[in-house]
């Protein structure tokens, strides 16, 4: 007989969204007249800018004629769109990366499950708690943990709480970790971390020989000025990390797909000889194999969001999602919670400051609000007693859900 892939067992049967979907589709089944407002998953609703649509455009009439048409590009993408993102999100902000560490792909969520192919099976691994739900699903799939146990950790894997007793930045790990996931600006929480929080890591994993994996796919949201946009802003970080960025929410690619991953040359590892070898050259190995690059008029659409009119353009959409952060973080804390993030990040992280559970404030804005957002205890153990809003809805309801809540008996 066949065997499957045990370790897929081991994972909690994706119970976050789909759980929240049953739950919201059995309530709209009983309130069929009820106007649902859906504050939950994280998918962006404004359309792609007109300049990103015009280069679009371009690329695809290109693809109509015989003198410009494409067919296999370069597997870690093209020439123009790598340079433009080399100079445009790292030269200008002096960290020193170039268009050959850059690799094109078709989103961040594949990279950050994928990219752990290139490590060996025994190294050690922590991420955040709470977290994307990605990297730790993904970390079970490749077999490098044990069981899910009753604290709601998975055997083998390092969980590092991120609560409001920390400001959500974790301790650095007394022990020597090999790898770490880092995410900032936070998905689910919405917070940062400063360079000299940042630095902290760096110098941690130049120690240790510790990779970082930096996923920094909320960067376009930041607004403080002493935030680092990329980890490469910190001296060292390009010796020590590996770093995830993506246009989905940056410009409202999730439905059109384009992401990078910065490999720097200077990383390397070690084989099981002892031997230094270099990430980049491993990963451009797996990317060229098992991957044959992103479509032409992506890449094209794509480098439009780098020219002036395209950043002008990326900014405004930000700013409309920043508003709805806003307005749902004065008026969460006019009611009482405790609110964390949505200044940085386009979620909205809070603490219905009552003692109430996460799901159980799910359960009651949906039954009593008709407002979804997102349990916190969805992202993992140290999410519990939080709850998740997500600025990507339309201003119109994301007022309406605020005025729902404050009719509410509390
Ligand atoms: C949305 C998101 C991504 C982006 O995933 P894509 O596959 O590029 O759409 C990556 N990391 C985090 C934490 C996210 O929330």
């Amino acid at each position: 007989m066949v065997q499957i892939n045990d370790n897929y067992l081991k994972l909690q049967a994706g119970y976050l969204f789909p759980e929240i979907s049953r739950r919201v589709r059995e309530f709209q089944k009983e309130n069929p007249q009820a106007d649902i407002i859906k504050m939950g998953i994280g998918d962006v609703t404004l359309p792609l800018t007109p300049t990103v649509i015009r280069a679009f455009h371009e690329g695809v009439v290109e693809m109509s004629k015989a003198e410009t048409f494409k067919g296999y590009g370069p597997e870690q993408g093209y020439g123009f769109l790598r340079e433009a993102i080399a100079k445009s999100e790292y030269q200008s902000r002096g960290a020193d990366i170039h268009a050959d560490e850059i690799f094109i792909s078709d989103g961040s969520k594949c990279d950050t499950g994928n990219i752990l192919e290139i490590f060996g099976p025994d190294n050690i691994i922590a991420v955040q708690d709470p977290v994307y739900p990605v990297y730790v699903d993904t970390i079970v799939m490749a077999g490098r943990t044990g069981g899910y146990q009753p604290n709601g950790h998975f055997e083998g894997l390092i969980y590092m709480p991120c609560t409001a007793e920390n400001d959500f930045i974790p301790e650095i790990p007394k022990t020597a970790v090999d790898i770490v996931f880092l995410c900032y600006p936070n998905n689910p929480t919405g917070t940062t971390a400063s360079k000299q929080e940042l630095k902290k890591w760096v110098d941690y994993a130049r120690r240790n020989n510790t990779i970082i994996l930096f996923d920094a796919a909320y960067e376009a949201y930041i607004a403080d000025s002493d935030i680092p946009h990329t980890i490469y802003e910190i001296d060292g970080a390009k010796e020590v990390a590996i770093e995830f960025r993506s246009l989905s929410k940056t410009a409202g690619f999730t439905g059109t797909r384009c992401a990078y991953t910065i490999i720097p040359k200077d990383l390397v590892a070690s084989a099981s000889d002892g031997n230094k070898k270099s990430l980049h050259s491993l990963w451009f190995r797996r990317h060229t194999t098992k991957f044959n690059g992103v479509s032409y008029p992506v890449q094209k659409a794509a480098a439009a969001i780098f020219t002036p009119e395209g950043k002008e353009e990326v900014k405004t959409s930000i700013g409309y999602y920043m508003n709805n952060a806003k307005t749902l973080r004065e008026n969460l804390t006019e009611l009482g919670f405790q609110v964390f993030g949505g200044k940085n990040a386009p979620y909205v992280w809070v603490n219905s400051g009552r003692g109430i559970k996460s799901w159980d404030l799910f359960d009651k804005l949906l039954n009593e609000a008709h407002v979804v957002g997102t349990p916190g205890s969805g992202f993992g153990p140290s999410g519990e007693g939080y709850f998740r809003f997500s600025s990507f809805a339309t201003h119109e309801n994301v007022l309406k859900s605020i005025e729902r809540m404050k009719s509410l008996k509390w």
